[in-house]
């Protein structure tokens, strides 16, 4: 073999050489990429495992708190349908053995009891209680329920090694192994308290349902007042009720004996008029046949003073006329004959009777009557009694100087018509406005003394018209005037 040979020979080993080594180095750094790449996946793949652990976890977790919130839920819904239902309960008992059944039925406490005090504050009472056995024992717990009341703020969750004796006591009495006791608060007054335990361990109470029994003494609170003061409204009303009926009964009695009174009253005015009638009927018979001179010649003076003797009595058989007709109407032995009759032209008549005395103290007479009036209904020659003192009364009280005015008007009311008789007059007193239809009254007044009259012609006009079944009354203003106002029926009643 020549050299060249040899040399070309070894050339392409060292070249074959180079080649091997160059892709064993290449391999060798692939080998390594791989182990770091599979070291960096095996990576991955455990911090996903520490991630599904933890997603199950909080999987787990939030389902829990779901459930609790799903029974808090329930249990919130449960109050509210409770309040609903304790809302319109007003027996104190009652409301007692709906609250213990739906808190053992509804909320799942095994035992529960309802302490309230008594209205008079006396003592603490159990008043309902479910799922206790141990009756005979309640009434006693009563006592340290009491006393655990006055050393607590706010309700208490306990177990059954509770170090407070009295805590202590309900839990051995009542088996508890958790039990939680809320005060029922009152206007700041512990009033009374809810008691509910369980004895399984596995049952323990906490937190939650601690939350939930505030809100439920809170509303249980609320309940007791209100049927507290709807008691309390209660009793008032009762009282009212029977005061009401004791004061009728007194106020019949009364009325009974005024009634009484007034017939004794009206049987001797009517008695001593017509006792008085008949001797004044013959003074005013003789006075007559003296003045005529029948009996002899009769002097001017003699004759002067007969003649007084004769108006004096004739007023006063006016006056007993008068007070006789009061005493009659007043009775009910004058009877109204009522007819159908135009108050218009009985107004006119009265206002044509008296035009001398309008004429006399220069007064004018207005008219203000309803157009087109249907027949007013009444006993005429009573009513027409009635606008002559009416009438007869302005007059002497409106002024004579020329200034006077008399207003007549009639109003046309839904059943009835009103009349008003006004005049710009004296006027009368406020207080003299009651007492004005009053036998014999007359306002006590120094220009009244002057003016004629008994005081008897108001008490007529309202035994008249309210033996029509109508109403008077006056409104006046001292210096300014008066005006009466009637009224009539329309429609036969
Ligand atoms: P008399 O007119 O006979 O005194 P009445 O019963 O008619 O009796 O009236 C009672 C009193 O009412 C009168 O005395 C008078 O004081 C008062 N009075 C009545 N009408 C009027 C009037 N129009 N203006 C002022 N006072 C009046």
């Amino acid at each position: 073999m020549s050299l060249e040979y040899l040399v070309l020979f070894l050339a392409v080993c060292l070249t074959a050489l180079f080649a091997v080594a160059a892709l064993w180095i290449y391999e060798r750094r692939k080998f390594h990429e791989t182990i770091k790449s599979l070291d960096y996946f095996k990576k991955l793949c455990d911090e996903l495992d520490q991630n599904t652990k933890l997603i199950v976890q909080k999987d787990l977790e939030l389902s829990r708190t779901q459930e609790s919130l799903d029974q808090r839920a329930r249990e919130l819904f449960v109050l509210h349908e409770l309040g609903n239902k304790i809302g319109s309960v007003f027996d104190e008992s009652v409301l007692a053995g709906v609250i213990s059944k739906v808190l053992c039925e509804e909320f799942n406490f095994e035992k529960t009891a309802f302490f309230l005090r008594l209205r008079d504050k006396s003592r603490l009472l159990c008043l309902g209680s479910y799922g206790i056995q141990e009756k005979s024992a309640l009434q006693e717990i009563a006592g340290s329920v009491e006393r655990a009341l006055t050393q607590i703020n706010g309700s208490v969750l306990a177990a059954a090694d509770s170090p407070e004796p009295d805590l202590h006591k309900m839990a051995v009495d009542l088996k508890f192994h958790s039990f939680l006791l809320v005060p029922i608060v009152l206007k700041e007054e512990k009033v009374g308290a809810i008691l509910v335990g369980n004895s399984m361990t596995s049952d323990k109470i906490g937190e939650d349902e601690k939350d939930i029994m505030n809100l439920l003494a809170n509303q249980v609170a609320v309940v007791i007042d209100n049927s507290r003061l709807y008691e309390q409204l209660r009793q008032s009303h009762h009282l009212l009720e029977s005061k009401v009926q004791e004061r009728t009964r007194e106020l019949e009695n009364l009325n009974q004996r005024l009634k009484h009174l007034s017939d004794m009253k009206s049987d001797f005015v009517s008695s001593a008029s017509h006792e008085l009638r008949t001797p004044l009927t013959s003074i005013q018979g003789y006075s007559s046949i003296l003045t005529s001179g029948k009996l002899g010649p009769v002097t001017p003076e003699q004759q002067t003073r007969l003649n007084k003797i004769h108006l004096h009595a004739n007023e006063l058989v006016e006056m007993i006329n008068t007070l006789l007709d009061i005493s009659r109407i007043e009775r009910g032995k004058t009877e109204m004959k009522m007819e159908q009759f135009s108050l218009k032209d009985l107004i006119a008549k009265v206002v044509d009777l008296l035009q001398p005395q309008f004429s006399a103290r220069k007064i004018q007479v207005r008219l203000d009557l309803a157009e087109n009036m249907e027949p007013a209904i009444g006993d005429v020659p009573q009513l027409q009694r009635v606008f002559i003192n009416l009438l007869s009364n302005a007059v002497k009280y409106a002024p004579d100087n020329g200034t006077g005015v008399i207003n007549v008007k009639v109003s046309v009311l839904k059943t009835e018509y009103q009349v008003s008789i006004g005049d710009n007059g004296v006027g009368i007193p406020e207080e003299a406005l009651p007492k004005l239809f009053t036998e014999f009254y007359r306002v006590d007044t120094p220009m009244n003394q002057e003016i004629k009259g008994t005081g008897l012609g108001l008490s007529l006009v309202k035994r008249i018209i309210e033996a029509h079944k109508g109403s008077v009354w006056a409104a006046s203003r001292l210096g300014m005037g008066t005006t009466f106002h009637f009224t009539l029926p329309r429609k036969a009643s």
